[in-house]
């Protein structure tokens, strides 16, 4: 039997994130016809309104995957067996996607991570300057790495293959940045962009997207990797039943469209510059706490640190037994270490349906499930982090 615990859960996971209450209302449907065309139409809209999310006047397709498979459809649909690859490795997330693009049969070349740090353009710019022949036929690029809390400046990966004169495509992972940071995907020339339902997008896991440009569409027209779920021009006709290669996921669809109505009407410059706030109040909170010399930012340079998570490094505690704590405790989820990172960081998720009381209450209860764990914290987090919000407050009055 599930214990009893009152009040509502605090989901600061960096995905999955809160669905909204409106979302969740949309998906209680009844089973329709699919062909129907009111379906059709919504979930065309669909498409059509993650494109201004994306800035794209590319194509939009959706699939019934999470992450992990949409990160399949450029690698099938872009590339061939034997092809070359490059992957900047800034942590699990990249790690396991060049891990897929191997078995895949892909030459994978990386560049080395710092997991303190966001993707280095000058590594991929000599990597690229290096591979004379033009092997390498796509960049793959995280955007904001969830296990490090690091964002990669994707103007500065455009720029280091333009300066290396390279054509390679810049495929990127905008899973956990996608309707949290700024993105833009034509204007900083991105030719594929990925991303999944249960982030930015507030959602259920279970839905995913890539956009691709004109460049990517010509590519896939002639790419010869042997693929047949997965493959794009499959998915483009005109029958609703094709656009998710078989039954559509219909309750989702009706889940994704309010979900999109929330985005559109908050405006996504609003909903990127939100996310900003809020992250900034738990950058406070952590800096305060930190003072105490047992925390630290895991991504050491300010100006990476990404607005959907915080990854923070515990020194002499145990961050697994705080969040296991906060869990038992206080109904309070946070993100725990990811591959090398594992039992040397906790993470604060902020992204998705949330608001500052939101942030206020996980940061309050982080602070006190660090107290009770006895791991040393400078006490003030939450004024801090008060005191954060209140200037963007007051700088917005102004501005
Ligand atoms: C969450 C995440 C993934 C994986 O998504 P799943 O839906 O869990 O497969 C991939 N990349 C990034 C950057 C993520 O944050």
């Amino acid at each position: 039997m599930m214990s009893h615990r009152p009040g509502r859960i605090f989901l600061h996971t960096p995905g999955p994130t809160n669905v909204p209450d409106s979302v969740l209302s949309a998906m209680h449907r009844p089973a329709e016809d699919f062909a129907s065309p009111e379906f059709a139409r919504t979930a065309r809209s669909c498409l059509d309104d993650l494109k201004t999310v994306y800035r794209t006047d590319g194509e939009v397709f959706s699939f019934i995957a999470n992450g992990h498979g949409v990160w399949e459809v450029p690698l099938v649909n872009l590339l061939e067996p034997g092809d070359s690859v490059l992957v900047p490795l800034a942590g699990r997330f990249s790690a396991a996607w060049a891990e897929m693009a191997e078995h895949l049969g892909l030459e994978v070349v990386t560049t080395p991570a710092d997991l303190t740090r966001a993707i280095a353009p000058d590594a991929v710019r000599e990597m690229l300057e290096r591979d004379r022949d033009h092997a390498i036929r796509a960049v793959l690029c995280v955007h904001t790495e969830t296990a490090s809390g690091a964002r990669t400046d994707l103007r500065a990966i455009r720029r280091a293959i333009d300066d290396a004169g390279h054509p390679a495509l810049l495929v990127v992972d905008a899973i956990a940045s996608l309707a949290v940071e700024t993105f833009d995907m034509d204007g900083w020339g991105i030719d594929c962009a990925l991303s999944a339902s249960q982030k930015g997008l507030m959602m259920p896991p279970g839905l995913a997207f890539a956009a691709l440009g004109r460049r990517a569409m010509e590519r896939a027209q002639t790419c010869n990797h042997p693929r047949r779920y997965w493959d794009l021009q499959f998915r483009r006709g005109d029958p609703t039943y094709m656009w998710f290669h078989g039954t559509p996921p219909l309750q989702q669809v009706w889940g994704l469209r309010a979900a999109l109505d929330r985005i559109l009407a908050e405006g996504v410059d609003e909903v990127i510059a939100r996310h900003r706030r809020l992250a900034d109040a738990v950058r406070a909170a952590v800096a305060r706490w930190s003072a105490a010399g047992a925390l630290s930012f895991q991504c050491r340079n300010e100006t990476e640190r990404a607005n959907a998570v915080t990854a923070v490094r515990v020194e002499g505690g145990d961050p697994d037994a705080m969040r296991k704590l906060a869990h038992e405790r206080y109904n309070l989820s946070l993100g725990g270490g990811l591959g090398e990172l594992e039992h040397r960081v906790f993470r604060i998720g902020h992204l998705g349906d949330l608001n500052e009381p939101m942030i206020l209450g996980a940061l309050a209860t982080t602070e006190l499930a660090l107290q009770e764990c006895g791991i040393a914290v400078q006490p003030g987090g939450v004024e801090a982090a008060i005191a954060a919000l209140r200037t963007q407050h007051d700088n917005r009055r102004v501005a």
